[in-house]
């Protein structure tokens, strides 16, 4: 009897081996089981199927465990993730690898450490002893190591038990991984939990009756709130010193443990309701009756309109059936805001799905999920939250449904995640609402044309007026040397008069540190990256040059290196040059700067988020990290230093992205009962996506895009397939692209652009072309794609371009 399974490779088949009639029985698809593979090496892969036919091209191996008592995947993840391969032309191995947590899926490579937090060696196996010693002399072992010394059939088990345990830990490749913010919390000493013990602890306390009254205190909290009490609820709620905790601490009367704040943020707040406004309660309603008729509705509502007010309600009538909720986020670093809000309102049915989580985390999600009755009816989560075991979902939220970020780059799967939510919910018969103040022209194509239901609202809740914009046209600016440094003296103005009023700024430049490159001003030369196609970005406080493609520093050189003349300038301007030019401008004014550079720590982002939001923070400078649905209630002046960089992009999209960008920063300023403003400097204040800005007309912008990509075949009248190639060698890369263009050409009668290098033309040493294929919408996708892997098969098995690497982006 065999099963077929998904091996956790970049392969395109299922894999078939043989089962006894036992394990046959037992086994369901959606169970894990290690098999061997290659050589030596052995895998935690997918059961899909069950069957009694022998494999014709090879001779099936046992399976060395069955892993799972039951299923952890549905039958309809199976689905949607085959959807995922074919749609996306990657592997299923790669959607596999993808999908599941790391710790759910050991093999050989897999490489694990002592956790250095966990000390309590008792309760565990001889053998599993075996693996713990080995981590005292080395700081890692794989579990190909392992095998020396453990039977192969029993390792993955035995490390998965570990593992849960917190005795193990899996060394992960993310550079950062999340490390939850932990909370003090006390209890009592278990042995005092008896009433004597109880009875015989107090008595010695008669000499401390702030420690006794402590104790007291404690049980009385206890009685009334059942819940866990953290250390500082405790001190609050009973007026007592730290001393007297201290105290306790030390007598060992009381202990401390620490939870993730994570989990306890979920308290539901007594008595929080949310009442819809008119408008919203309208808007509620036209939802609701779009999604009759509609499996996806495009709720297209401007800027602090409380589309998460109206999230709330739809998702309250979901959960009310018994069914579950998705609500897709572009990043996690906006859920700070929104978890706290449907946090408050929900309480422990939510469980959030960070891109920052570790394995353990992510595990703890999945299994939350499988649990039957599970108190988690809603996850909140970035788009990996997609491959989560959901098993009645009921509807799928994607809040700004226009961010790029949904769409993966790299690697595979490159899925969109509004796209492939949209083909989770039909499999799950469920709703899906797409939210934004500035839709896609993709989703708004499709809610024109009566594909999606549209719902649109125009009025900011409490009738905040939206905010007016001002254009400032920089050439004028600079002939009439009305400029301090980037600043027009009307943005100044108006920055002096929000300070005055005691409210908050927010700046935007799209570029980082001090100026994109630096030139001599005697030979032209610019300082480039070695490895990669780019100038080399400037930064005035470490005093480097910097690659933001492979990450190349070197020290800012004091000549040119070309002709040792002394003459170097800085051209173009980021967020570290518009920081110091404001702290010279307004010396006694708190100023900070938030983009990549400024927010790698963990929390250093929630940090700067917080500050801002205390008023700790004047002016905020910062990049496209800005346009995020923040929401800030003192700030009331916005500046688009530059607007010009936004629009000069070259992709099809530019426009699109440079109007949905300045629109969501914009809507930034003014919330609650202030009148907001917003300046844009410009060289090209006519440029209609501009004017488009200025009006706050998002459907004069989709007009114009609309009839542009109409008359170009772009998107969404034609479907577009990027390949990209990469090689080392800048001839051979040549060739065997025009090679692979040719073929397509002669194969598919369709438009077909390229080869092309892009902008960057070369990155890490490896040189990069493109080619475009262009397929209308009434033509066949499926069999296309058919064509285009056969192609690509051909492709790789010519020998002169073996080594040149391509990638694909279906929906570039
Ligand atoms: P959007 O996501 O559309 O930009 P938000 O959901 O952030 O807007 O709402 C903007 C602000 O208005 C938030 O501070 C929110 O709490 C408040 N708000 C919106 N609707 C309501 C409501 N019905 N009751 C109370 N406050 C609301
Ligand atoms: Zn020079
Ligand atoms: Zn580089």
């Amino acid at each position: 009897m065999y099963i077929n399974v998904i091996l956790p490779l970049a392969l395109d088949k299922t894999f078939t081996y043989l089962v006894n009639e036992e394990e046959y029985k037992f086994i369901v698809p959606g169970m894990r089981v290690v098999v061997p593979f290659g050589k030596s090496k052995h895998y935690t892969a997918l059961v899909v199927e069950k069957h009694q036919n022998p494999p014709t091209l090879y001779e099936a191996k046992e399976i060395l465990q069955l892993i799972d008592e039951s299923p952890i995947v549905t039958s309809i993840q199976i689905e949607h993730w085959f959807w995922l391969a074919s749609y996306y032309l990657c592997t299923i191995g790669e959607v596999y690898k993808a999908a599941f947590p790391s710790g759910l899926i050991l093999e050989s490579e897999t490489i694990l450490n002592a956790n250095e937090n966990t000390v309590e060696t008792t309760n565990v196996s001889d053998d599993q002893y075996l693996i713990l010693e080995a981590l005292q002399h080395q700081s890692s072992i794989s579990l190909a190591e392992i095998e020396k010394f453990i039977p192969k059939k029993k390792i993955v088990a035995l490390v998965q038990d570990l593992l849960q345990k917190g005795l193990l830990q899996i060394q992960e490749e993310v550079q950062e991984v999340y490390k939850p913010k932990l909370v003090k919390y006390i209890k009592l000493n278990n042995s005092f939990s008896t009433p004597e013990a109880l009875q015989e602890v107090l008595a010695t306390l008669n000499k401390a009756p702030k420690q006794k009254e402590a104790i007291l205190h404690y049980f009385q909290l206890q009685a009334v709130e059942k819940k866990p009490i953290s250390a500082n609820y405790f001190l609050e709620k009973t007026g007592l010193s730290d001393a007297v905790l201290k105290g306790l601490l030390e007598k060992a009367i009381f202990e401390v443990y620490y939870l993730n704040q994570e989990r306890i943020v979920f308290e539901k707040e007594e008595g929080y309701e949310i009442q819809l406004s008119e408008a919203q309660q309208e808007t509620f309603l036209s939802i609701r009756e779009q999604l009759v008729s509609h499996e996806v509705c495009l709720f297209h509502g401007v800027t602090a309109s409380g589309k998460t007010e109206i999230y709330i309600k739809l998702i309250e009538e979901t959960i009310s059936k018994g069914e579950q909720v998705l609500l897709l986020l572009p990043e996690i670093a906006l859920t700070t805001q929104l978890v706290q809000r449907l946090a408050a309102y929900f309480g422990n049915q939510i469980a959030v799905f960070h891109s920052k989580y570790n394995t353990n985390e992510r595990i703890e999600v999945w299994q939350k999920l499988l649990k039957p009755n599970s108190s988690t009816k809603i996850v909140l989560g970035v788009r990996s939250a997609l491959f989560l075991p959901f098993t009645n979902l009921g509807l799928i939220v994607v809040d700004e449904e226009h961010e790029a970020t949904y769409k993966q780059q790299d690697p595979a799967p490159r899925y969109h995640a509004r796209d492939a939510a949209i083909v989770l919910a039909k499999l799950h018969q469920a709703k899906v609402v797409l939210g934004s103040a500035t839709p896609s022209i993709e989703s708004y194509y499709n809610a024109k044309s009566g594909k999606y239901g549209l719902v649109t609202l125009t009025k900011r809740y409490n009738d905040t007026a939206l905010p007016e914009v001002h254009l400032i046209d920089l050439k004028d600016k600079y002939f009439r040397k009305r400029m301090d440094g980037h600043f027009s003296d009307e943005l100044l103005s108006r920055m002096h008069e929000t300070l005055a009023n005691g409210e908050q700024i927010m700046l935007f430049q799209n570029r980082r540190g001090y100026s994109p490159y630096i030139e001599c001003m005697t030979c032209g030369h610019v300082p480039q990256c070695p490895s990669c196609d780019v100038s080399l970005t400037y930064y005035k406080y470490k005093n480097t040059l910097s690659c933001h493609y492979c990450g190349y520093s070197m020290a800012k050189p004091t000549h040119c290196h070309q002709c040792h003349s002394l003459d170097l300038s800085t051209k173009g301007f980021g967020t570290e040059q518009v920081e110091l030019e404001l702290k010279k401008l307004f010396p006694d004014k708190q100023i900070a700067r938030m983009d990549q550079d400024t927010t790698r720590g963990k929390f250093a982002f929630e940090k700067l988020l917080d500050a801002f939001k205390n008023q700790e923070i004047d002016i905020l400078i910062g990049t496209q990290m800005l346009a995020k649905g923040l929401d800030f209630e003192h700030v009331t002046l916005v500046g688009i230093l530059n607007a010009d960089n936004l629009l000069n992009q070259p992709y099809y999209k530019a426009y699109e992205r440079a109007f949905q960008m300045m629109m969501q920063v914009s809507g930034r300023s003014g919330r609650k009962d202030k009148l907001g403003s917003v300046v844009i400097q410009t060289y090209n204040p006519l440029h209609n996506t501009i004017q488009q800005v200025v009006n706050g007309n998002y459907v004069a912008m989709y007009e114009e895009q609309i009839y542009e990509r109409r008359n170009f075949k772009y998107p969404p009248f034609y479907r577009l397939v990027q390949l990209k190639l990469r090689h080392k060698e800048y001839a051979k890369l040549k060739e065997g692209s025009m090679w692979l263009y040719n073929v397509l050409s002669q194969t598919m009668s369709l438009p077909i652009l390229g080869p092309e290098e892009p902008a960057v033309n070369r990155i890490r040493n490896e040189y990069i072309r493109t080619i475009l294929i262009k397929i209308p919408n009434t033509s066949n996708l499926s069999a296309t794609k058919l064509v285009l892997k056969k192609v690509l098969t051909s492709f790789e098995a010519v020998p002169q371009y073996r080594g040149v690497k391509v990638t694909i982006q279906v929906d570039y």
